[in-house]
């Protein structure tokens, strides 16, 4: 195994993602006898980094995660677990709501403790002085309940800038999406620099993009292996990660034992990719690419007279064009009525300066109609925000 180091801590650079475990489509129950057995495989194989969530697997992938790793000592491996911000009902007692991740995880601290999902919308709840979140979480981690302390993050670079310059020095870590599809798709090389800059640990989620760069179309996954016989797909987009210096953990949410012992395979030694292989993997991420050869130049904006933040706009429209999750909406939710796409009245000054020839207005257009048909991140959340009212006992 392959270890990063943070701190003097040593970390498997492999982390096990506990938000797929397998479960039984009648019941909703967690295959927990299969979830122990890729653990044993994985913890013999070196692993030593556990990744969980509040919400995960409507709130039991913790209790299944505890349920594995009880079996062996507390010291032997690190705990990572997230405060749920983005799906709070309203002001809660967060210490409160940290304990009980605490007794779910059979723990009475975690290594790693990360605000869940930053975005462009939830920021407004972390940094919502009457939801007290920032401040209840440094006194647990002065408490000793919290090890380290980082975010999970899934808005732009320039939130991600401006939410750092507003906390220099609370944060070690921050896990974003990161895979050779996202490093020009959704801008996760910028983010990366804006980390490695700042001397903050890159933690790294959606190494596969939702496992969809572990079965690449056939013909590209044949070219990859023409340079790398017997590899996977998805090991070439691992080595591409362990290739960046700055990455200490790359979380993988595995749900089958043949996927752990793949990944065990490609995380058992260094072996550098190559320029070729990036070349390669790198034009395989453009022919995957749907929407909009956008430049954030930003040409554009100046004459907008609706004032759209238009290369923002055309991220998201990129994103829903990729794959329809509900991140691009996030984004949006996060926005003014007026500053969303809706509000472009085709006026078509922008198409005119672009340098790229793109139709923004018909590409604003449709990303309206794509935000309105949904899914919101507003709406999906609402189970999450009752979970969290009964746990809690609120009702
Ligand atoms: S077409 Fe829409 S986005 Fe473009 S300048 Fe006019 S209002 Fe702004
Ligand atoms: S001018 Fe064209 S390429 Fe430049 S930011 Fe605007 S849409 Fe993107």
């Amino acid at each position: 195994m392959l270890y990063s180091d943070f701190q003097g801590l040593k970390l498997s650079r492999l982390g096990f993602g506990c938000m797929r475990f397998a479960t039984d489509p009648a019941t909703g129950e967690i295959d927990q006898q299969k979830v122990n057995d890729m653990f044993d495989l994985a913890i013999r194989g070196g692993v030593n980094y556990f990744d969980t969530a509040y919400p995960y697997l409507g709130g039991k992938s913790e209790l299944a995660m505890a349920e594995a790793l009880s079996r062996y000592p507390r010291e032997s491996y690190f705990i990572a677990d997230k405060f749920p911000g983005h799906s709070l009902p309203g002001p809660v007692d967060n210490a409160a709501l940290f304990r009980l991740s605490l007794k779910k995880c059979r723990t009475d601290y975690f290594d790693f403790y990360l605000l869940h999902n930053i975005t462009e919308w939830s920021v407004r709840i972390y940094e919502g002085e009457d939801y007290h979140i920032l401040p209840d979480l440094l006194r647990l981690k002065e408490e000793g309940r919290i090890r380290h302390l980082g975010f999970s993050f899934h808005g732009g670079a320039k939130l991600l800038e401006e939410y750092l310059d507003r906390h220099p020095g609370v944060f070690e870590f921050v896990q974003i999406q990161l895979n050779y599809l996202d490093w020009s798709l959704q801008d996760a090389k910028k983010k990366y620099d804006i980390l490695t800059s700042r001397g903050l640990g890159v933690w790294v989620m959606e190494p596969l993009r939702g496992g969809k760069l572990a079965s690449l179309a056939p013909e590209a996954g044949e070219r990859l292996r023409a340079l790398r016989p017997g590899k996977s797909d998805a090991s070439f987009s691992f080595r591409f990660l362990q290739s960046l210096p700055n990455v200490k953990v790359v979380l993988s949410g595995m749900n089958e034992v043949d996927q752990v012992e793949d990944n065990l395979r490609t995380f058992e030694k260094d072996e550098p990719i190559t320029g070729e292989e990036t070349a390669l993997l790198f034009e395989i991420a453009e022919s995957m690419k749907r929407g909009v050869p956008c430049t954030a130049c930003r040409y554009c904006t100046a004459g907008c007279p609706m004032q759209l933040d238009i290369p923002y706009l055309l991220e998201c429209y990129n994103d829903y064009k990729y794959a329809s999750t509900v991140t691009p909406a996030m984004r949006l939710d996060g926005l003014e009525e007026k500053k969303r796409p809706s509000a472009c009245i085709g006026c078509r000054k922008c198409a005119r300066a672009c340098p790229q020839s793109i139709d923004i207005p018909a590409a604003l257009k449709e990303l309206a109609a794509l935000y309105a048909a949904g899914p919101q991140w507003a709406v999906t959340a609402k189970p999450r925000q009752e979970a969290i009212r009964r746990d809690l006992h609120m009702d």
